[in-house]
């Protein structure tokens, strides 16, 4: 007899609610998206949208229409009347019995969760300390998978030192990026950052950030650093959807700098914000 337990509670397994066969749950067999509005507009939508497309193609994921993908994003967040909301969506290949080879004609599961922006004037008022953390990753970090494990795992260690994002150092010895972040540094009047590969997610942010870059007229050096060369840069900072351009003022216990956010970062939070509004 084939049964299921949930919780204490014995049932049959034709009878299991399908969300608990969600094969996003047995084998994080799914892609997610996260964008954000300011001040009632949704921001970067279409490259959301983008990403999305291009990381349900990398995972097989088929028959979606992502105009309709387009149109829930936009009636929840019309729905939420939040200015400044974190929209929250992924899906999974769908539901079944456990296994690795999934059936063609499963349907895909949609989650969507909208609620308001974290504000995070204090953290780019003060900075926020980093510590670094091996990248145990998977090989393809450009697609946004729901497979976050190894990010999980790398931002509860650095909170547990104290540390506001944990930065991510692949084998060679290289700065990767955050664990839900991107990474940058400046130096004179350069910023440098890793390149775009598949062992980092292609930032939308980042995409802002270097507009921002150019704008202020400044250089960029795409190429990868060593934790030794982010504790001698004039200023680093992470960059992400939710929370934009944060300063980082402290890198695995050092001081960057006067220990201060700095003023390069300081115009680049200002250039971003000139995208954000009309
Ligand atoms: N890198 C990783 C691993 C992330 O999880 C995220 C965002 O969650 C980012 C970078 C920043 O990406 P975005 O600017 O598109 O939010």
């Amino acid at each position: 007899m084939d049964l299921a337990m949930v919780g204490d509670r014995i049932i049959p397994l034709d009878s299991l609610d399908p969300v608990y066969l969600d094969r996003g749950v047995f084998f994080g067999d799914g892609v997610y998206e996260v964008l954000r509005s300011y001040g009632g507009r949704l921001f970067a939508l279409e490259e959301h949208l983008k990403r999305f497309e291009r990381s349900l193609a990398a995972v097989y994921i088929t028959g979606i229409d992502i105009s309709t993908i387009r149109d829930r994003v936009m009636r929840a967040f019309e729905q939420a009347q939040l200015a400044d909301a974190k929209i929250y969506f992924h899906i999974t290949r769908g539901s079944d019995r456990r296994n690795h080879v999934w059936k063609p004609d499963l349907t895909p599961n949609f989650l969507l969760t909208i609620s308001p922006a974290p504000d995070s004037t204090a953290e780019k008022a003060a900075g926020i300390a980093v510590c670094t953390h091996p990248d145990w990753r998977w090989k393809r970090c450009d697609i946004k998978s729901l497979n976050l494990l190894a990010n999980v795992l790398a931002r509860q260690d650095a909170e547990n030192r104290g540390c506001s994002e944990a930065i991510l150092i692949d084998e060679a010895g290289m700065i990767t990026e955050g664990s839900s972040s991107a990474f940058f540094a400046v130096f004179g009047r350069s910023i440098r950052t890793a390149p775009l590969t598949s062992n980092i997610l292609p930032s939308i942010t980042r995409q802002f950030v270097l507009k921002a870059a150019t704008n202020l007229g400044m250089g960029l050096i795409e190429q990868s650093l060593t934790p030794q060369d982010a504790k001698t840069a004039d200023e680093l900072f992470i960059a992400v959807t939710t929370k934009d351009i944060i300063p980082v003022v402290k890198f695995d216990g050092k001081p960057i700098a006067d220990g201060k956010p700095g003023p390069i970062t300081k115009a680049l939070i200002d250039g971003f914000r000139k995208f954000t509004i009309p």
